[in-house]
């Protein structure tokens, strides 16, 4: 693999306790019927990360109860303050919580630069009534969502939902995660390619698509908003980022997809 000067940031890994991992990858594992190719862990994760030459790693991991969410933002909280500059954190939130304000003003104070949802996971329509609060709180801060998108079994995260959300919330950015779609790529990119607040990540798409159609959609959004990810620990960063590197894409595109886009959007200085 030949990386050359190009910087790295992954925009898209989930970590767990080193307690808890096995028992979460697993059961990620038997929702997505899939074996991840990692750990899950913090040290697994600057392991492999660093084998592949990634540089910078943005961290995350999705509450599926209210009662979850501070504990998990004070990990990701903490393993970012451990990382030495390595690692930017992003919050959860869960729509049942009974404090979003105050779990949003919690999020801002540890240090975490955006939120992640799943909608899959939390089980919520994107454009649920119960989601809306949650797109005022972080459109109002300033607090980018990277949101999970698309799945052929379920129809909460399907894109076409995203799309009058962020019609109404013009000041909110969303990440589309798997390319704006999992598996509805092309649907995907002719409805969310002209909100101008839209980027997606290519995270968990690239071992499903051919290099052409990756390369296409990818350029229709344009490539100014497309952020590389790998979904660790579904995904191994060495193969990823090997298989990103053989599209055919021009040096100044690879730039700006393995580390501009992130580091505008994130305000992330490498170190
Ligand atoms: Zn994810």
């Amino acid at each position: 693999m030949v990386l050359g000067n190009f910087s790295v940031i992954d925009a898209h890994c989930h970590i767990y306790p080193e307690k808890i991992a096995a028992k979460a990858v697993a059961g990620t594992d038997r929702f997505y019927d899939t074996v991840a190719k990692c750990r899950g862990t913090v040290a697994d994760l600057i392991s492999v990360g660093t084998e592949a030459g990634v540089d910078h790693m943005i961290v995350q991991s999705v509450a599926t109860t209210p009662k979850q969410v501070t504990g998990i933002n004070e990990f990701i909280a903490a393993t970012v303050a451990e990382s030495a500059g390595r690692m930017t954190g992003l919050g959860t939130l869960h729509p049942d919580s009974e404090d979003l304000a105050g779990d949003v003003r919690r999020i801002l104070s540890l240090g975490l630069k955006g939120v992640k949802l799943h909608p899959d996971i939390q089980a919520f329509k994107i454009d649920d009534y119960r989601f809306l609060k949650i797109y005022e709180l972080c459109e109002q801060e300033g607090l980018p969502i990277l949101m999970h998108t698309g799945d052929s079994r379920y129809d909460y995260s399907n894109p076409n939902r995203l799309l009058p959300v962020m019609q109404i919330f013009t000041g909110l950015t969303v990440i589309g995660a798997h390319m704006g779609g999992w598996s509805l790529w092309e649907n995907a990119v002719e409805e969310l390619s002209p909100l101008p607040n839209l980027y997606v990540d290519c995270s968990s798409s690239l071992p499903y698509m051919t290099k052409e159609a990756a390369v296409r959609v990818m350029r229709r959004y344009g490539t100014h908003r497309v952020l590389f990810g790998t979904d660790y620990p579904m995904w191994d960063p060495r193969e990823e980022l090997e298989s990103f590197l053989s599209l055919d894409l021009t040096d100044t595109e690879r730039a700006d997809i393995l580390s501009r886009n992130a580091q505008r959007l994130f305000s992330i200085s490498l170190k």
